[in-house]
């Protein structure tokens, strides 16, 4: 086996010389591995929230539409890189083959259950067929092959978890050590999708770390997930409000916050044009925390400056060291957030 780029140059197929993620088409063809890479039966797609809601929303909820529109992309682009988004998600399945040169970086063996933890838009995916679509959940069963490259990373499926709620629970595992650098005690959060899954995981890391004088408001997409923040019991505030309504969303955090405004925004929503609820909201010299990946640069920059809003605004990075383990470490310290996350990926 021969050594190939560490970055994955190597599976580029156009245009040529480009990272895999800015890649329109990579090479999914594994009958030649590289000494450092990683072979894996894929089961199980975990598909990013915006990307899901897109695909669902353009079927029109007809899962045999889903599944057509997932096998003509990663046909199309030998990846799960949703052109109308530009986002991904992750995967779930077993060690094949690891190539000599990767063995010393990732603790797995042959046949260890493993989810990735980079982005399936940079991720070289071959599907044999797509099973169940799970609508509920973001997931979809399916066969399958995949690579990951010596810089890539993966998290072995942790014993007291079941897969599928691991799968969940790490897709957004940048989240919370993120967010738990952010947040300062005594500080006010607005949680902007706070009933989704990342969203409950921002509250409980939020909650930890604010004291007893900070508070949490939590604006929810509808009745159902804002009941998911109320068992959570960790919000102040919780409400209902169509995030794309800007003025409607000062209104209502300037009346909570008698007009002093957040600390600290996290915008956690999987549909676009919330970034102007996400900074109209917040304090000047407060920050905003952008996980969404429905997020545009240019909305939010044009946006906080067309309204002159000291802000400092934060990408959200879908990676941080140790980042796997601290969310399931976070799980595993909120019991609540636990049952709940149950509930839904169980
Ligand atoms: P999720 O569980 O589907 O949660 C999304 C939430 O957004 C839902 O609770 C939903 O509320 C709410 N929402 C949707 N439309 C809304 C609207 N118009 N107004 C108010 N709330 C609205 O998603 P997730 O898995 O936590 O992911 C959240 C975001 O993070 C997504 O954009 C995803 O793509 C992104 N993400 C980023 C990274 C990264 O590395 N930065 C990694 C993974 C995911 P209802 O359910 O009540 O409608």
């Amino acid at each position: 086996m021969s050594k190939a780029n560490p970055f994955g140059v190597h599976r580029v197929m156009e245009p040529q010389g480009v990272l895999p993620q800015a890649a329109f088409k990579l090479n999914n063809d594994f009958t030649e591995l590289f000494s450092n890479e990683i072979l894996i039966k894929v089961e199980r797609l975990n598909i990013d929230s915006a990307s899901f809601t897109q695909l669902k929303s353009q079927a029109q909820g007809d899962v045999e539409l889903i599944k057509k529109q997932i096998t003509d992309i990663v046909n199309q682009r030998g990846k799960m890189h949703n052109p109308v988004t530009n986002s991904g998600g992750m995967l779930l399945g077993e060690v094949m083959e690891i190539g000599e040169d990767t063995r010393n970086k990732f603790p797995i063996q042959l046949g260890s259950k493993v989810a990735t933890l980079v982005s399936l838009t940079l991720t070289p995916l071959f599907l044999e067929s797509i099973g169940n679509v799970h609508l509920d959940k973001a997931q979809v069963e399916v066969e399958g092959k995949a690579v990951i490259f010596e810089s890539g990373n993966l998290a072995s499926i942790p014993t007291d978890f079941s897969e599928i709620l691991a799968l969940a629970i790490l897709d957004v595992a940048g989240a919370p050590i993120q967010i738990g650098r952010l947040v300062k005690p005594g500080d006010t959060v607005v949680v902007i999708g706070g009933g989704g899954k990342s969203g409950l995981l921002s509250i409980a890391e939020s909650r930890r770390k604010i004291g007893p004088n900070g508070k949490i408001l939590a604006l929810c997409g509808s009745p159902v997930s804002a009941k998911r923040v109320e068992r959570l019991g960790y919000a102040d505030h919780i409400w209902t409000q169509d995030a794309t309504k800007a003025l409607a969303t000062y209104e209502k955090v300037k009346e909570l916050t008698r007009g002093s405004m957040a600390d600290l925004v996290i915008n956690v929503v999987n549909v676009p044009f919330t970034e102007m609820s996400s900074i109209i909201c917040a304090r000047d010299g407060g920050i905003i925390y952008f996980f969404s990946m429905a997020t545009s640069f240019t909305a939010a920059a044009l946006g906080a400056e067309g309204i002159s809003k000291d802000v400092t605004m934060v990408i959200g990075n879908g990676y941080g060291y140790n980042h796997a383990e601290y969310t399931l470490d976070l799980v595993r310290k909120e019991p609540v957030l636990r049952k709940i996350l149950s509930e839904i990926f169980e």
